[in-house]
């Protein structure tokens, strides 16, 4: 199964596509995942985006396109993959088209207003990618990884300045994609604001038929 997760970012596609991965038994593709690693591991290409992705703004299409198109090449990707975080841009999805054919689009709906309280309350282990809510999701003890025992952080983009120059990025660069994909009858939404098990089950429901 090839899967697009599209919403806007706090949406919770990462948290049901660490749940889908296992469910389709089919990698989970996060492009802000593979930022990230690039930028713990002070790559070329971490050193290239780390200032872009604290300020909460788009990676240049062409670094992001050659970087995921590297990774659907890999051989765990060749059963299904899940998307989560790519496209962004209407050129990205262009250039997908190119690269692979998709089964489904799943757009995440959430109102601006829980998504900021999901963005600022999110925490992560920075070691595994781990996301917790201090809120919603909280660890067995505050502010520490149940698994590794590491402290969690929060991601300097969910911070409030970053926050809102996220979600402005969002609506204008990503938001055009529902209709991108909708016109290709790809496209299915889903009511995010729903618990993780129950936004899952809706899902699965929904990608059954
Ligand atoms: P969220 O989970 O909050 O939606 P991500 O982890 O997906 O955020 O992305 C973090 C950052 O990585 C983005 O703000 C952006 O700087 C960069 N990024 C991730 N995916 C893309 C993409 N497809 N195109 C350009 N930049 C991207
Ligand atoms: P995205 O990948 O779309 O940016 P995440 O999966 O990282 O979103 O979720 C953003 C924050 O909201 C995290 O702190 C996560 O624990 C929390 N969260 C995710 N799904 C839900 C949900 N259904 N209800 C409440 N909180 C959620």
């Amino acid at each position: 199964m090839n899967l697009v997760f599209l919403g806007p970012p706090g949406a919770g596609k990462g948290t049901i596509a660490s749940q889908a991965k296992n469910h389709y038994d089919i990698p989970h593709i996060s492009t802000g995942d593979l930022f990230r690693n690039h930028i713990k591991g002070d790559t070329d290409l971490g050193k290239q985006v780390k200032a872009i992705l604290a300020s909460g703004d788009l990676v240049p299409d062409s670094i992001t396109i050659a970087m995921v198109e590297q990774r659907l090449k890999e051989a765990d990707a060749k059963k299904g993959f899940i998307l989560d975080g790519f496209p962004r841009t209407i050129a990205q999805a262009d250039a997908l088209k190119e690269m692979t054919s998709l089964d489904a689009v799943v757009n995440f709906v959430l109102d601006r207003e829980e998504i900021i309280k999901r963005l600022s309350g999110r925490r992560v282990c920075k070691s595994t990618g781990k996301t917790y809510h201090v809120v919603f999701n909280p660890p067995k003890v505050a502010g520490i990884d149940d698994e590794t025992g590491e402290a969690l952080i929060q991601r300097d983009d969910d911070k409030q300045d970053a926050i809102e120059n996220r979600l402005n990025v969002y609506e204008k660069q990503t938001e055009p994609l529902i209709a991108y994909y909708r016109s290709t009858g790809l496209l299915f939404d889903i009511d995010a604001s729903a618990s993780p098990e129950e936004v899952m089950a809706e899902m699965v429901k929904v990608l059954k038929k």
